[in-house]
C-alpha cells in the first residue's frame, strides 16, 4: 500500500474530468492519505472561504448576481471539501 494522495484533481476550472493526484500523502484522514493541498480539513476551510468571498462580491457587485446564483445551485449538496479554489467540483463517483 502506498501513501499516494487519494484525492482526485480536475484539469481545469469547471472541468469534470479528473485524475488522481500524483503527490505523496502527508496526512492521513479516515484511512486515506492526502497531500497538503488536498487535506480535507484544509480544503473544507478554503471552500467555505471561497463561497463566502463570492457572497461578499454579490453584495458589492450586482452584475455578479447570476454567476453566484449559478454557483450556489451548482454547489448545492456538494460537500464543501469537494470545492476547490478553481470552482472545480470533483464528481469522480459519477459514471
Ligand atoms: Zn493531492
Amino acid at each position: 500500500m502506498t501513501n499516494q494522495c487519494s484525492e482526485y484533481v480536475c484539469r481545469g476550472a469547471w472541468s469534470f474530468r479528473s485524475q488522481q493526484c500524483s503527490r505523496k500523502g502527508s496526512v492521513l484522514r479516515d484511512g486515506k492519505w492526502y497531500c497538503k493541498t488536498h487535506d480535507p480539513v484544509e480544503r473544507k476551510r478554503k471552500g467555505e472561504e471561497e463561497l463566502q468571498k463570492h457572497r461578499e462580491k454579490y453584495d458589492k457587485r450586482h452584475r455578479q448576481h447570476e454567476r453566484v446564483i449559478a454557483m450556489e445551485k451548482y454547489f448545492k449538496g456538494v460537500p464543501t471539501e469537494k470545492i476547490t479554489g478553481t470552482y472545480c467540483v470533483v464528481k469522480s463517483e459519477e459514471k
